[in-house]
């Protein structure tokens, strides 16, 4: 956040070099071997941009990063800051924050494939590092996850490399039901599939000890054709994850069953609704409860949009988040005439048609969004590319830019519990995306991406494809 008000800041910032300082010395005690450092710790000034606050953008600004964090915003020239800090010209340029997807998945898809052998560290360690490419510092991995997740969240949930990781482990799916485990390539440890109540509880007892941030539920019988997860098993999830402090969130396709998982309790309605519009009841349980929608609209619209080739697949930014694979399918005549003829691709118009004007009357009547595509499920669910075209069918719900990026950033940390991401103010932690463009202009300006920084250091330049 920008402050007008620039005067106390310089005490800001003494009080935090005070405080640095006593933990510098702490360093020292504690390793009788090493010498003082000679040099205070890093200090990074990004000089000039203007700064997106969650609200609106600010005028040129200065902003000092000192290590991993955001030491200090305000309007450019108006801080003290170190002789010998480094300084960064971004004049003209727009600076937000990293964005955080809230329903992600790794390890899922390689190519034009799913499937479980695709769940390996060097592939998700590439998955992540394209998502930060894109500007998508942080992302939840939503269920599938085996159990290698709990070792890689423990790595990467403060990740250097790419995008942090945080997820929800398996998940919880009914047996022989949603996630379809043929359709997907899943093996058995990748969804808790429980029959009872107790079995449920057990289960979440199981993730929430081995480490995940959230608890994720599967109801949907796939238009009829698989068995649902009982509301005795879901009820029994859902209040097992909260006595562990853990929210939990919700597959859901139907009306009815998203109002029937708000009534037990549930935390996130993780798709958008789509069989239906939206009704009043349920959008005042969703207040009452302040439950969170992530309207993944970009999901059923990856079910054609490639097949039509708008202009924006010929793009570098498109190209570079595509698999040569994947390019292949996608300039297929064949598969682009069957793809549009498929009924399929007609479904999935319809359902996005109701996302979108389900999102619209949530978002007018003030219910809590969160951000999220679904990337990386299938292969058509692009990490990084869904993200930027997900803000933009946000707008097309009536959403300002503004507001889309705001659900984007801080309030899906608010959704993910991340205290300190998702915003630019002073003790954040320095994820940001330098823009060429601005994005209140036009959202599709947050692909004019100039530079990403994680944790306090710039890791990528300009999309390029490889
Ligand atoms: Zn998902």
């Amino acid at each position: 956040m920008v402050r007008p008000d620039a005067s106390s800041l310089p005490l800001r910032l003494s009080i935090r070099v005070g405080a640095l300082a006593v933990l510098v010395l702490h360093t020292v005690v504690g390793c009788a071997h090493a010498p003082a450092p000679a040099t205070p710790p890093p200090v990074v000034v990004l000089e000039g941009a203007r700064v997106f606050d969650g609200e609106a953008l600010s005028g040129p600004a200065t902003v000092v990063l000192e290590g991993e964090r955001i030491r200090a915003v305000g309007p450019r020239g108006s801080l003290q800051v170190p002789a010998n800090a480094q300084v960064i010209d971004y004049s003209g340029r727009t600076i937000i924050p990293g964005l955080i997807s809230a329903h992600s998945h790794v390890g899922n898809v390689s190519g034009v494939e799913t499937g479980r052998s695709f769940y390996t560290r060097e592939n998700i360690s590439r998955q992540l590092a394209r998502y930060a490419e894109y500007g998508v510092t942080t992302i939840n991995s939503l269920g599938l996850n085996p159990p290698l997740f709990y070792t890689l969240r423990r790595e990467m949930i403060r990740n250097t490399g790419g995008a942090d990781l945080h997820g929800a482990g398996p998940g919880i799916g009914a047996p022989m039901g949603a996630p379809p485990a043929r359709g997907m390539g899943l093996e058995d440890d990748q969804v808790a599939r429980p029959e009872t109540a107790e079995a449920a509880r057990e289960a979440v007892r199981d993730m929430a000890a081995r480490g995940v941030d959230m608890v994720k539920l599967w109801v949907d019988s796939m238009s009829g054709g698989l068995p649902k997860l009982s509301p005795e098993v879901y009820r029994a999830a859902i209040d097992e994850a909260h006595r562990h402090g853990l929210r939990a969130a919700a597959h859901i396709h139907d009306l009815e069953d998203a109002k029937a998982l708000v009534e037990a309790g549930i935390d996130v309605i993780a798709h958008g609704v789509r069989d239906r519009p939206v009704d009043d009841a349920f959008i005042q349980a969703m207040k009452a409860r302040g439950v969170w929608y992530i309207p993944t609209i970009n999901l059923d619209e990856a079910n054609y949009i490639y097949a039509e080739h708008p202009a924006w697949m010929d793009e570098p930014f498109f190209r570079a988040a595509v698999s040569p694979a994947l390019q292949q399918r996608f300039d297929s005549p064949q598969w682009r005439r069957e793809t549009l003829a498929s009924p399929g691709a007609a479904n999935a118009r319809k359902a996005v048609a109701l996302n979108l004007e389900n999102l619209r009357a949530l978002h007018q009547a003030g219910v809590k969004l969160g951000f999220g595509t679904d990337s990386g499920a299938l292969p058509q669910r692009i990490p990084g590319f869904a993200e930027h075209r997900e803000l933009e069918l946000m707008t097309q719900a009536g959403l300002t830019p503004a507001q889309a990026l705001r659900v984007a950033t801080r309030d899906s940390a608010a959704l993910l519990g991340l205290k300190d991401q998702g915003a630019i103010s002073p003790g954040m932690v320095a994820d940001l995306v330098v823009l060429d463009s601005d994005p209140l202009q036009d959202i599709r300006n947050t692909r004019s991406i100039h530079a990403v920084w994680r944790r306090g250091v710039q890791v990528r330049g300009r999309v390029t494809p490889e």
